[in-house]
């Protein structure tokens, strides 16, 4: 590898002993790099492809009151998106082929395959080739998340970010948006752009709709796309809650705190009475006690707990897929194999198995010191 790319981070530690905190992982063949976790400023995320450097996608805050949050975050215009539940992809064209990156820097087989059937950004990089497109796969069809949307009957790609590959400067929202327009990509919607006073109740309004449509909420952003804010609805706040307590001892200790924050702090900035409160609490324990009472039951029958997803595609990607989780220690439960016209279709169980073996064993007796 050469070893110019080390000057192109602007750290002050040795590129060989930033190097060392990179995983080596193999893509078709080419052996390529990536941080699974922030290093000495560097973004998780942030891949190693040959000599190309493709940077990680910034991390950013969440507001739990948006009104001084927006205050004390912006000084000057602000854009306000929406904020997609799928997951974070970077499709960068290196070399002539598209790379679709999950949000660790792993090259996905089965994304990249996706991305490439989805965008046509061959126009796109033909005139941008050291940018990226940063944007959230979302639908029912995925190998990682299960939000739906009424829209999405398969995947989806939506932009919001076009990005630098290797400064990660990102382009302004205006800019960016034209870009998407003139070469066919899918964008995120963008609700129009507001002084940071009127984006409050701007972002309000579009919180409640969202809301309603059980929706996940809103990124605001500078107009240069370099500073970004986000605040999520109840109803998605409720959803991860049930997520997470459908598999309580992989996930629930984790989520329980942060949401019940997040709801606690929106009742007080919108003023809730008594009553909303009281049906704001409802609903809140019910996303976390039902699921629960399910999984124990599902548990108790001896049918697999964990996260299921259903995904299409070539018969050796999905193989390939199926191979990475398992490297990856994950226990799988094939639901339904198919094989559809020249692809093969399966719906698979990723076990929770912390789940699974502590539920077991509270249900045969097992006691804890509590
Ligand atoms: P963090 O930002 O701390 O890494 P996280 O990985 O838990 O948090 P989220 O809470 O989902 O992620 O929020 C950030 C993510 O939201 C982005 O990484 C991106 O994948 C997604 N996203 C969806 N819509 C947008 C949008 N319009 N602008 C920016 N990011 C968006
Ligand atoms: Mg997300």
């Amino acid at each position: 590898m050469s070893s110019d790319w080390g000057s192109l981070f602007d750290v002050d530690t040795d590129p060989e002993d930033l190097l060392e905190h990179f995983d080596t992982e193999w893509f078709r063949g080419q052996r390529y790099r990536h941080l699974s976790d922030e290093r000495h400023g560097i973004e998780r995320g942030t891949a190693l492809v040959g000599d190309v450097v493709v940077r990680g996608y910034p991390s950013m805050p969440r507001a739990l009151v948006l009104e001084p949050a927006i205050r004390k975050t912006f000084d000057g215009p602000v854009a306000i998106e929406e904020k997609l539940n799928g997951y974070n992809v970077r499709v960068a064209r290196i070399d002539g082929d598209l790379l679709a990156f999950t949000r660790s820097g792993f090259i996905c087989p089965y994304t990249t395959r996706k991305v490439e059937a989805l965008l046509d950004a061959e126009a796109f990089f033909d005139d941008h080739p050291e940018q990226m497109l940063c944007g959230e796969l979302v639908g029912p069809e995925n190998p990682y998340t299960d939000h739906d949307y009424s829209e999405i009957e398969e995947v989806g790609f939506y932009v919001f970010g076009i990005h630098h590959r290797e400064s990660g400067t990102p382009m302004g929202v205006e800019r960016r948006l034209d870009r998407c327009a003139t070469y066919g990509l899918d964008s995120v919607d963008h609700y129009g752009t507001f002084t940071p006073a009127a984006a409050v109740d701007a972002a309000r309004e579009r919180i409640d709709d969202l809301n309603a449509r059980g929706r996940e909420g809103v990124v605001l952003k500078s107009t240069d796309g370099e500073t970004a804010l986000k605040y999520t609805t109840s109803a998605i706040h409720r959803a991860d809650l049930e997520h997470a307590f459908e598999l309580p001892f992989d996930y629930g200790r984790d989520f329980v705190f942060t949401r019940v924050m997040r709801e606690a702090f929106q009742a007080v900035e919108r003023g809730e009475s008594p009553a909303a409160v009281r049906e704001r609490a409802q609903a809140l324990g019910e996303a976390i006690l039902r699921p629960a009472v399910e999984t124990i039951r599902t548990v108790d029958r001896g049918d697999p707990v964990g996260e299921t997803h259903t995904v299409r595609g070539d018969p050796k990607i999905i193989d390939d897929l199926l191979s990475y989780f398992r490297e990856q220690g994950l226990e799988l439960h094939i639901e339904r194999d198919e094989t559809v016209g020249d692809q093969r279709v399966i719906t698979f169980t990723k076990i929770a198995q912390s789940t699974r073996d502590k539920t077991r064993y509270y249900l045969e007796g097992g006691t804890i010191d509590e």
